[in-house]
């Protein structure tokens, strides 16, 4: 049944102009048919002229009647409303007129009533008519995502409400038909309209309905009428219309048949009946009014309060329609339901994931914790979005802004519901909280160019949010080559450089290539992060007081006791003290394992400083860093005492690939390494810049390897010493000199995928299991190794004279042609 009432639903739908025209013609002439056969024949019928002359009882039952018509029609309304839209009461209302109008026509003409009576049959027409099929079906209508599906979604609602509403009017017909077996004029002829009613309604609901939808629908070009709800909307329709229920439905059908037994039976036999009482009917059409003064004043009386009575009442309810009914109901209620069906979807999860987590947890031996965030990107977005109100009451919900479109999730950031920088937690997902970022950041700026370059897809973000990066909105690519192999204590590196410096990872390699034979030797001469805070004193006094009392070996133990309890890695080797005045700056020196140790080292200086504050209650701290750490800026100290592993390398070249290789003479590489390196260093008043170009190789490893880039500073401090050996004295003694390179496997940006992928090329991922240290001490030796065969590398260059031959060459833009092969070989020979 439903399958044809679809084809036939989308029949109607695909074909509005015929179907349209087809009806409004039938009617027509059938109108005109009938006027011109029954006009001059049939004699006008009064319906209330079958009564008694008058009985004020029966006017204010009638009036009862309307009112309670006028009441269910005004319910109805109502409901429409809540359900639908101005679209759907229009075109249900639209439909409603018009179905009353072929149905009065027709029934005036078959029937030839009298006008005057006719408005009690009207009022039992409002009694009678539903207008939430017609709204049920617009909203099938307007569930259509575009223009072309309308009639799919007309047909579609045609098949749901077809086979009920076809046994319905079956129904209805069948029981109202017995009101026209019950021999009362007034009911039979009641029955009879509201029975022609109950089909014309439904053959217009049929065919003349969908057709006039699908042609309004495809001509307004409605279509996602409910943006983001449409899902939610089909659901509720299918589901209120699918309750159907079949007990009911077979009742239906056995009550149908039994009473169609009964027409045919009662018919057959009261045939006759009937024709003598339509006899007597013509008869008292010119039946006589009550004559009497009272009677006449009582039915004057009457018939004004009946009018009154009506007219309060419509005037009240349009009153109230129109002035106190809120004409967002179907907005609130459609916010409702997503409200509820987002709050199941929550119980939902959160029972998946509980029973996942706690299965996990059984089988692993693990806690059961709640995810962070949730894999893949939410990407939903709407053109429309939903209202403040509710898209807060959703944020506010566990998933938070999980389920909101961006736009929607934009606004909450804009009325500072949501903080931009907090956008990945709240949305529980790292890359849709970027992608977002990046919305408001390019409608803020007015430049979306800005961020088409920019990459922000398939990175790990739950790596970086809270430890290496805030506020993020992408990821920067810089390339990564490789030097080597560099042969470094008698093993072999394939250094990881990232940079976009051209020429540089080239002579990086040339330098490892004249160190393969004969290899590095490295050593780590110290190793000891520092923190060097400033607190002040009364006086100069307590502040010596303050010096003694530290440089004592009992004191200096109290202290790193409570230093070293705050970390299963950092200790506290040293404190070295510089005064100035009443002010005294610590120096805090710590080994701090395979990290950097920055973290580490200020979290236990903070708690080794409430130490020293209970001996000198007068101490004030000013500043857990004092600059005398010294960290990211260039200084001295660190240049002279050293600042995370002090690392030394030495190499021998002989002269043969002193000429072969690098193009040069140990005599010249000798003479150039004083007078630049040193001499030219000292003159420039340089610290810890005896060097040619260390921090290019050292920035290059960091940034490859996760390092903190700003560290190069003190990371770079570099002596490169070279002098003369071997029996003939034309070989080459290099050697490299790096008392401050801060550096870690563990910590910071080593965690991030790719830079742990260096960190594992070189073999010193993560932490060292066996010894603790071990791994950020080898890297420093590597980063030294590699600063070597550059220094070698530029100096040889430099010597010969191809630095500016090859930078200009390479290090401008090169055209297609030239690939960074062609440019390696050239700097290498
Ligand atoms: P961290 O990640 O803050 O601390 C290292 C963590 O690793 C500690 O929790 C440590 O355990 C643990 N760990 C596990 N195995 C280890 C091992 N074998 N050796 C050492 N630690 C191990 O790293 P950090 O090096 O102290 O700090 C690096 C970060 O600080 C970088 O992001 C850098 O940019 C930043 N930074 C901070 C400052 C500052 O002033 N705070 C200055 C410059 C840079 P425990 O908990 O037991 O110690």
């Amino acid at each position: 049944m439903s399958r044809l009432f679809r084809a036939y639903g989308e029949m109607c739908a695909n074909h509005p102009w015929e179907v349209i025209v087809a009806v409004v013609t039938l009617t027509t002439c059938f109108l005109t048919l009938e006027k011109q056969v029954t006009s001059p024949k049939k004699p006008p019928v009064c319906v209330g002229c079958y009564e008694e002359p008058f009985q004020a009882a029966d006017m204010v039952l009638m009036t009862v009647i309307r009112c309670l018509a006028i009441l269910y029609s005004y319910h109805q309304f109502r409901h429409l409303q809540n359900i639908g839209s101005k679209y759907i009461l229009g075109i249900a209302g639209l439909f409603v007129v018009f179905s009353s109008f072929v149905f009065t026509s027709t029934l005036l003409n078959i029937l030839n009533v009298d006008l005057v009576d006719l408005k009690d049959a009207l009022f039992f027409f409002l009694l009678l008519i539903d207008l939430s099929k017609a709204a049920t079906l617009a909203q099938f209508a307007l569930t259509a995502s575009n223009t072309e599906e309308i009639s799919k979604q007309i047909a579609r609602g045609m098949s749901v409400l077809g086979p009920s509403l076809t046994l319905d009017t079956i129904v209805e017909t069948l029981v109202i038909g017995v009101g026209t077996l019950s021999g009362v004029r007034r009911l039979e002829m009641l029955s009879y309209f509201a029975c022609v009613s109950a089909i014309v309604n439904y053959v217009i609901f049929m065919t003349f309905y969908p057709a006039c939808l699908s042609l309004m629908f495809e001509l307004a070009k409605i279509s996602n009428f409910y943006g983001e709800n449409q899902h939610l909307v089909k659901k509720k329709l299918l589901e209120e219309n699918d309750k159907g229920n079949p007990a009911l439905q077979r009742v239906k059908l056995i009550m149908s048949f039994g009473l169609l037994v009964v027409h045919v039976h009662s018919r057959w036999s009261v045939n006759e009946d009937f024709k003598s009482s339509i006899n007597n009917n013509k008869e008292a059409v010119n039946c006589s009014d009550d004559t009497t003064f009272y009677g006449f004043v009582m039915k004057q009386f009457v018939i004004s309060a009946d009018h009154i009575v009506i007219l309060i009442l419509l005037l009240t309810l349009m009153v109230k329609f129109i002035f106190f009914e809120s004409k967002d109901h179907l907005k609130e209620q459609l916010e409702h339901d997503v409200l509820l069906e987002i709050k199941r979807d929550i119980q939902k999860k959160k029972h998946i994931r509980t029973t996942s987590i706690n299965a996990e947890a059984q089988t692993e031996g693990f806690s059961p914790e709640v995810f962070e965030f949730e894999d893949g990107v939410n990407d939903r977005d709407t053109d429309v979005p939903r209202s403040l109100q509710l898209c807060l009451e959703i944020y506010r919900t566990e998933e938070g802004a999980k389920d909101l479109a961006d736009k929607e999730i934009m606004m909450l950031v804009d009325t500072k519901h949501i903080p931009a920088y907090n956008l990945e937690k709240a949305v529980r997902n790292p890359e849709r909280g970027v992608k977002i970022r990046r919305k408001i950041l390019a409608n803020q700026m007015k430049l979306n160019a800005a961020f088409i370059n920019m990459p922000y897809k398939n990175y790990d973000y739950g790596k970086i949010i809270g430890a290496c990066c805030e506020n993020v909105v992408g990821y920067v690519p810089v390339p990564l080559g490789v030097a080597g192999p560099l042969l470094l204590d008698d093993r072999l590196y394939y250094i990881p450089m990232a940079t976009t410096e051209g020429c540089l990872v080239a002579s990086t390699n040339r330098g490892c290539r004249a160190l393969e034979k004969t290899g590095i030797k490295s050593r780590i001469v110290s190793d000891g992060m520092t923190r060097g805070p400033v607190v002040r004193f009364p006086s100069i006094t307590r502040a010596s007081e303050a010096t003694v009392w530290l440089k004592h070996e009992e004191n200096f133990k109290k202290i790193k006791d409570r230093f070293d309890s705050t970390s299963r890695f950092a200790r506290l080797t040293k404190l070295s003290t510089h005064i100035a005045g009443r002010y005294l700056f610590i120096r805090f020196i710590a080994q701090t394992g395979d990290a950097m140790g920055m973290n580490m080292i200020s979290k236990g200086t903070e708690l080794a400083l409430t130490c020293i504050q209970t001996h000198f209650d007068d101490m004030e701290i000013l500043s857990l860093s004092g600059n005398v750490c010294t960290d990211k800026k260039s200084a001295a100290i660190n240049w002279l005492e050293g600042r995370g592993k002090s690392v030394v390398c030495e190499a021998t070249i002989p002269s043969n690939i002193v000429h072969s290789v690098l193009k040069s003479s140990t005599a010249a590489l000798v003479d150039l390494n004083i007078s630049k390196n040193l001499v030219g260093s000292a003159m420039a008043g340089s610290i810890g810049g005896f060097n040619a170009h260390a921090a290019n190789i050292v920035t290059a490893i960091f940034i490859a390897t996760g390092q903190d880039a700003a560290q190069n500073v003190a990371s770079s401090n570099c002596i490169t010493l070279m002098e003369p050996c071997g029996e003939k004295g034309d070989d080459l003694l290099i050697s490299c000199t790096m008392p401050s390179i801060e550096i870690g496997t563990v910590g910071g940006g080593t965690v991030l995928p790719a830079q742990t992928a260096c960190l594992d090329m070189l073999g010193v991922k993560g932490p060292h299991m066996e010894n603790p240290g071990a791994n950020a001490k080898q890297l420093a030796k590597i980063v030294c190794g590699a600063v070597l065969a550059g220094e070698l590398s530029l100096m040889a260059a430099l010597a010969s004279g191809h630095l500016v031959k090859s930078h200009l060459k390479y290090n401008r833009s090169y055209s297609a042609k030239d690939t960074p092969m062609e440019m390696s070989i050239a700097c290498r020979t």
